[in-house]
């Protein structure tokens, strides 16, 4: 079996090494991997039950009452209702589940075949399958594109489960465009209780450094300066977009290459001051923490180098 390294969260290989912290990193969500969690081949995102995963091997078809989802049918006897009334229920119950069942299969059918193609974590396809679902009860997607609404679903799932997928990259899997999807896709969420968080700057990151012809350390570097903005709240709030190019700009001063403010904004359509804007915060707040992580490092390897005294 092919070895490759699959980031568990959102199933990207862009997986880079950062010697100076000495981790893995996910060069397009920013997750620390360690090498116990790496996991091989169709395994990682196969569902949970032993049954599915067995079938997906062999290559069996795919049951439909998989379309599920891990979803519990089965009606559980309750206390004090006769044997007769009991089995009334169930039927009932029975018959207004197929019949709903019916109505999401397709559309569940259309997010697994195609998250199998975007490579998809498992919870993420499951959150999408669960959207459509509430879309579907709260009768919002009846008498609209079934293909719209279900590219709105995968990405509102890939945002809220930070796997780094573009709008547009979904939306052409459909052949739609990425207005299409995403007036569907404010259509749904202004009126679903959903909590959709904006996307990861980190997912810019890749975009702006292949545009730029850039070398691969700006990605470790720049994914590295996002984690300490993080973690000293500097991103909070902040357009992804350019935050990431602030934190490229940063990476190409460190490492001494000359790219413009303005090529970076232009690689992600953003504004120039919102550029130099990022790169100042970065510079005042990330910048010291950059320099006395290198330090720490350099003391370090001093240390193993120093010859022991007899
Ligand atoms: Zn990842």
């Amino acid at each position: 079996m092919e070895r490759k390294r699959i980031c568990p969260r959102c199933g990207s290989t862009k997986i880079i090494v950062d010697a100076e912290r000495g981790e893995l990193v996910c060069s397009e969500c920013g997750l620390v991997i360690s090498k116990g969690l790496f996991l091989e081949g169709k395994d990682w995102r196969a569902f949970s039950t032993e049954e599915f995963i067995e079938r997906a091997r062999s290559g069996a078809p795919v049951s439909p009452t998989r379309t599920a989802y891990g979803l519990d049918t089965k009606i559980a006897y309750s206390k004090g209702l006769s044997g007769r009334s009991m089995r009334m229920l169930r039927r009932t119950k029975k018959h207004v589940r197929s019949r709903k069942e019916k109505r999401v299969m397709p559309a569940l059918f259309k997010i697994r075949a195609i998250a199998e193609r975007l490579d998809l974590p498992t919870h993420t396809v499951e959150d999408a399958a669960k959207l459509y679902r509430l879309a579907s009860s709260a009768g919002l997607v009846k008498g609209r594109s079934m293909d719209a609404m279900v590219a709105a679903v995968i990405y509102a799932a890939c945002r809220r489960t930070e796997v780094p997928r573009f709008l547009q990259e979904i939306a052409s899997f459909f052949e739609l465009t990425e207005k299409e999807v995403g007036r569907s896709f404010r259509f749904l969420f202004r009126k679903l209780d959903v909590r959709i968080p904006p996307p990861k700057p980190e997912i810019y990151v890749s975009r702006i450094v292949s545009k730029l012809k850039l070398p691969q350390s700006i990605v470790t570097k720049s994914i590295r300066i996002l984690r300490i903005a993080r973690e000293v709240g500097v991103t909070l709030g902040r357009e992804p977009a350019g935050t990431a190019a602030g934190a490229v700009y940063l990476a190409t001063q460190e490492e001494g290459i000359h790219r413009t403010q303005r090529e970076l904004a232009q690689a992600v359509s953003v504004t120039e001051v919102t550029v130099r804007n990022r790169y100042r915060e970065f510079l005042e707040k990330v910048k010291p923490l950059l320099e006395k992580e290198r330090l720490e490092k350099e003391k370090k390897e001093e240390e193993i180098a120093e010859p022991v005294s007899l």
